[in-house]
C-alpha cells in the first residue's frame, strides 16, 4: 500500500533514527522532507501544512529531544498525526433502523460502485447473516443491470428481477417493498455513474434518495485518481449528503493522497476499502491499522485477524505468541505455508507484515509462492526428521542431499526454503523488538 510515500517516509525515519541525540534543526529538517513526502504523494496541501504544524506541536510538546529514543518518538507522533488525519476511530456501517435497511451506493462510472456493492452484500450475508437484496439502478448503461445479477448468482444473493424500460426511482422504490413484504434486512442500491459529476446525475441520486430514505448512503472512490477523488466525494457529500466512504484500489500502487485527505477534506468516514478484485477483497477501514501500515511498521492485528478467518483461532493464536516471542522454526513455518494455501495470495500478506520496504517486498512478490512451489515445499519439510524442523541448524550438507531426495526435489529448493525459513525468522525477531520498544501501539489496540 503506497509503496513510493512508504519508501519516501522510511529514509526520512531511518536518518532520524540513526542519530542518538536530535536538536530541533533535525527534527525542522526531518518535517520538511515528511511535507515534501507527503505533498509528492498528492496529499492535499491545507491537510498536510495541518499536519506537518501539529506534529510539530506534538514534538515540542512531548519533549523528544530530552527523550533516550528521540528518533522514535518523532515517528511514534507522526504515526499518531497519520491515523488521526485519517479518522482516528474504525467507523463501521450503521444498519440500526427498521428494517429492511437502504444502502444506497453513488460513484463515477469506474470506480468499482457494483463490485463494491457485491462485496458488501456478500459480507453481510456470509459474516452478519443478513438478507441481501440488490437491484441495480443503471438504466444507461445496458449492460450493468445484468452485471450484478451475474454477481449476484456468484455470491449467492438476490437480486430485484429486471423490468426493462424502469426508471432509476421506480426500480428502487419495488427494491424497497419488494424487501419489505419479503422480509429483507438490507437492501443495496447500485446508482448509476457517470464518467464525470454532471446535474443531471445529482438530480437522480438524490430523487432516489428521497424514494428510498437509505440509512447508508456510499461514495465508492478510486484511490488511484488522487485529489479527483477527494473532489468527486466533497461534491457529492455537498448535493445529496454522503454518510461514508468505500475507498477501492487500495491493493494497487495509488500514492496514498486521495486516502490520506478524505477524511480531512470532507469530513466523511472511509468506512470500508477494496484491496483486490476478488468479492472477498474488502476490509474495514482502520486508521491507526492503515497509519501504521504506511510508516512500514506492520499490521499485526489485520494479519492475525485475516489469518484467524482463514484457520483455527488456536493456530492463529499460537503464530501471534510465536510472533511476540520471536520464536519461530521449521514447524511454524509449514503451518504458515498450509495457512497460506488456504489464504490465498501471498502478497495480501506481505503488505502487513511489518519491516519491509517496497524493494523487500518486491522481490518476494516476484518469487511468486503459488501453490505448487508450497506444495513442493511441504514435501520437502514433510521428510525432514522432528530434530531437523525443531533445530534447522543441524542441516548441513548430507542431510540437504537426503531431505532433497526424500521429497522428490533438489538440494538447491532445500537451501532456499531454509533461507526463506532464516529469513522469517529474522522478521518475527524484529517484530518482537518493535513491539518491546513500544513501536507497535498505533497499530495494537
Ligand atoms: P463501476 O462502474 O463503478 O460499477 O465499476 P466496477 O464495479 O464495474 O469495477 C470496475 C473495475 O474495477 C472492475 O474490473 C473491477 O474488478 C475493478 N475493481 C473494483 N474494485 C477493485 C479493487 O478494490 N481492487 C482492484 N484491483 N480492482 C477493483
Amino acid at each position: 500500500m503506497f509503496d513510493s510515500l512508504q519508501e519516501r517516509l522510511g529514509s526520512v525515519f531511518d536518518k532520524l533514527k540513526r542519530r542518538g541525540a536530535l536538536s530541533e534543526a533535525d527534527v525542522t529538517a526531518a518535517l520538511r522532507e515528511v511535507r515534501v513526502a507527503l505533498l509528492e504523494a498528492d496529499v492535499a496541501l491545507p491537510v498536510v501544512k495541518d499536519f506537518v504544524e501539529k506534529v510539530k506541536v506534538e514534538a515540542v510538546g512531548q519533549n523528544v529531544l530530552k527523550s533516550v529514543t528521540p528518533g522514535q518518538m518523532v515517528i511514534k507522533i507522526v504515526n499518531d498525526q497519520l491515523a488521526a488525519m485519517l479518522g482516528a476511530d474504525h467507523v463501521g456501517l450503521n444498519l440500526q433502523v427498521t428494517p429492511p435497511a437502504v444502502i444506497m451506493m453513488v460513484g463515477l462510472q469506474g470506480s468499482g460502485k457494483t463490485t463494491s456493492t457485491a462485496k458488501i452484500s456478500k459480507r453481510l450475508t456470509e459474516k452478519e447473516r443478513k438478507k441481501v437484496l440488490m437491484a441495480s439502478l443503471d438504466v444507461r448503461r445496458p449492460a450493468a443491470q445484468e452485471q450484478l445479477r451475474v454477481l449476484g448468482e456468484q455470491i449467492a444473493v438476490r437480486t430485484l428481477n429486471i423490468v426493462p424500460g424502469e426508471q432509476p426511482v421506480a426500480i428502487a422504490k419495488r427494491a424497497v417493498q419488494t424487501a419489505a413484504l419479503e422480509g429483507f434486512d438490507v437492501v443495496m442500491l447500485d446508482t448509476a455513474g457517470r464518467l464525470a459529476i454532471d446535474e443531471e446525475l445529482m438530480a437522480e441520486v438524490a430523487a432516489v434518495r428521497d424514494a428510498a430514505k437509505p440509512a447508508e448512503t456510499l461514495l465508492v472512490a478510486d484511490a488511484m485518481t488522487g485529489q479527483d477523488a477527494v473532489n468527486v466525494a466533497d461534491t457529492f457529500n455537498q448535493k445529496v449528503g454522503l454518510t461514508g466512504i468505500v475507498m477501492t484500489r487500495m491493493d494497487g500502487d495509488a500514492r496514498g493522497g486521495a486516502t490520506l485527505s478524505m477524511r480531512a477534506v470532507t469530513g466523511c468516514p472511509i468506512k470500508l476499502m477494496g484491496v483486490g478484485e476478488k468479492l472477498d477483497e474488502l476490509e474495514d477501514f482502520h486508521p491507526s491499522r492503515v497509519a501504521s501500515r504506511i510508516l512500514g511498521m506492520g499490521d499485526i492485528v489485520s494479519l492475525v485477524e485475516k489469518a484467524s478467518e482463514n484457520f483455527e483461532l488456536e493456530e492463529a493464536e499460537k503464530l501471534a505468541a510465536k510472533i511476540q516471542k520471536g520464536k519461530f522454526d521449521l514447524n511454524d513455518l509449514g503451518s504458515q505455508l498450509k495457512q497460506m494455501q488456504k489464504m490465498g495470495g501471498l502478497s495480501s500478506l506481505m503488505n502487513m507484515l511489518p519491516g519491509m520496504n517496497a524493494g523487500q517486498m518486491k522481490k518476494l512478490k516476484d518469487a511468486k509462492l503459488d501453490d505448487s512451489i508450497i506444495k513442493r515445499q511441504l514435501a520437502i519439510l514433510s521428510s525432514m526428521t522432528p530434530l531437523e524442523r525443531e533445530k534447522p541448524e543441524v542441516i548441513k550438507a548430507k542431510r540437504r542431499t537426503r531431505i532433497a531426495g526424500g521429497s522428490g526435489t533438489s538440494v538447491q529448493e532445500v537451501n532456499k526454503l531454509l533461507k526463506q525459513h532464516q529469513e522469517a525468522a529474522r522478521m518475527m525477531k524484529k517484530v518482537q523488538k518493535m513491539g518491546k520498544k513500544g513501536m507497535m501501539r498505533g497499530g495494537l489496540q
